[in-house]
């Protein structure tokens, strides 16, 4: 007997055959004698519409709203899940972030977990009752319902995880498991049987949208097992031969390459501050003001031009965007800019490796790729085990295809 986690994407609760399929493989891991807690996402597409409905009636609106108005689509599926499990004779109930309660700090919209109370769903688990939780939410300190960012429904499921000591943490989505690169854009990308850790983390940092970074932050700091597996295909039966993918410490890995996979972003936007003085404090300026409103800035170049001013370029995320903009804007008389130009068309490219610690050129292949295709790079960045690179979104699958061929990624 074992205590399992089961997420499923939306994808996998896109509609009721899919939710009547995700409560047969339940059931199964139930009639194997297991405790089971199940997180589910939204149906595909629910949230997307939820959070477009927000941002259309207000760019900059109140977060705690927005959480009030993304966080549905995740009561919906529990509650449908819990009664298609039931309709098959498996004993289960729906479980919102509040009633558990699943605690989380005070930053709406993007709020990480404190605490997750899992006495009760201990205790049912043990009678037999499966929890079906939803994803993704939880109840802030102010008492309202607070959501964790997008594909946080990851992050709810490896904390459930490990807040019920469970064995293992199964992340059921539409793919059989983490690949070089996204197998939706390069058909020659390969499925790793296992990833390290940290290798994972960064490329979930980096875009790569199979596990949300959060989450494997936890999985590492809690020891949680994770695997990626379909919810399409294949028998998820205990003691069989599961065909996902393993999230790992990186000595379980034998075989390492120097570089693991290629992820893209095309949630990226760029922005420019021109003509600012070049003057100490600058930098301090610009990014202090933003970080205090809560806006994450990624990548950073500054140019100097000849008259004394410089041009700042960074890059942030592209729901930020609204809110970077006003913070510059109230802040002028402190920065002293002459206009802030903003750039949608942009994605980010990222290879990543444990390897790369111990091997150098990996980003010098990068370059020299890119520029044999006639691509340019407008910013560049790189820390350990990455390099990431800002070009215009229209050559993103092209840069991604090179660059999986030119690291010897491609499946024969
Ligand atoms: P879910 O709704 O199940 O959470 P997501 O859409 O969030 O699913 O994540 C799964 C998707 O992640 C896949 O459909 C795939 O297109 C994308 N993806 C991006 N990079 C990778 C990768 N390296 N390996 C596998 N899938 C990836
Ligand atoms: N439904 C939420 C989203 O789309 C959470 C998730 O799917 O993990 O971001
Ligand atoms: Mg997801």
């Amino acid at each position: 007997m074992a205590r399992i986690v089961m997420k499923f994407g939306g994808t996998s609760v896109a509609d009721l055959d899919r939710i009547r399929n995700v409560a047969a493989r339940v059931k199964r891991e139930v009639d194997a004698g297991n405790e089971v807690a199940v997180v589910v996402s939204a149906m595909a597409g629910v949230t997307n519409q939820l959070v477009a409905w927000c941002q259309n009636l207000s760019p900059l609106h109140d977060a705690r709203e927005y959480d009030t108005v993304v966080a549905t689509g995740e009561q919906v599926t529990s509650g449908l899940t819990a009664i298609a499990l039931q309709e098959i004779g498996v004993e289960a109930r729906s479980w919102q972030g509040w009633q558990i309660p699943l605690r989380t700090d005070a930053a709406h919209g993007k709020a990480r977990i404190d605490s997750i109370a899992g006495e009760e769903l201990i205790r049912r688990m043990g009678l037999g009752q499966v929890a079906v939780v939803a994803g993704f939410q939880g109840v802030a300190p102010d008492n309202r319902v607070a959501t964790l960012g997008r594909g946080g429904s990851d992050t709810s499921a490896v904390a459930l995880a490990a807040a019920l000591k469970a064995d293992r943490c199964d992340i059921y989505t539409d793919v059989d498991g983490v690949y070089t690169t996204d197998p939706r854009i390069v058909a020659k990308a390969r499925k790793l049987g296992k990833i390290a850790y940290e290798e994972m983390l960064e490329l979930a940092s980096v875009g790569a949208k199979v596990l949300q970074t959060r989450s494997v932050e936890l999985a590492m700091k809690e020891r949680v097992r994770v695997q990626v597996l379909s919810s399409f295909e294949g028998g998820n039966l205990l003691g069989s031969d599961l065909p996902g993918t393993l999230v790992v410490d990186e000595d379980e890995i034998v075989e390492k390459e120097i570089v693991a996979g290629i992820a893209y972003s095309r949630d990226e936007a760029k922005v420019t501050v021109r003509r600012v003085p070049d003057r100490p404090g600058i930098a301090a300026a610009i990014f202090g003001p933003l970080a205090g409103a809560g806006v994450n800035v990624d990548m950073i170049v500054q140019n100097v031009s000849a008259d004394g001013t410089t041009d700042m370029t960074f890059t942030l995320g592209r729901s930020d965007l609204p809110r970077a903009r006003k913070t510059l804007d109230d802040n002028l008389a402190s920065i002293g800019f002459a206009e802030i130009v903003t750039d949608m068309n942009v994605a980010k490219i990222s290879v990543v490796g444990v390897g790369m610690r111990s091997h150098a050129g990996v980003a010098n292949t990068m370059f020299r790729t890119l520029a044999d295709k006639g691509i340019n790079i407008q910013v560049i960045s790189t820390s350990e085990i990455k390099v990431s690179v800002l070009i215009a979104a229209d050559y993103t699958e092209l840069a991604v295809r090179a660059l999986h061929s030119a690291y010897g990624l491609d499946a024969a």
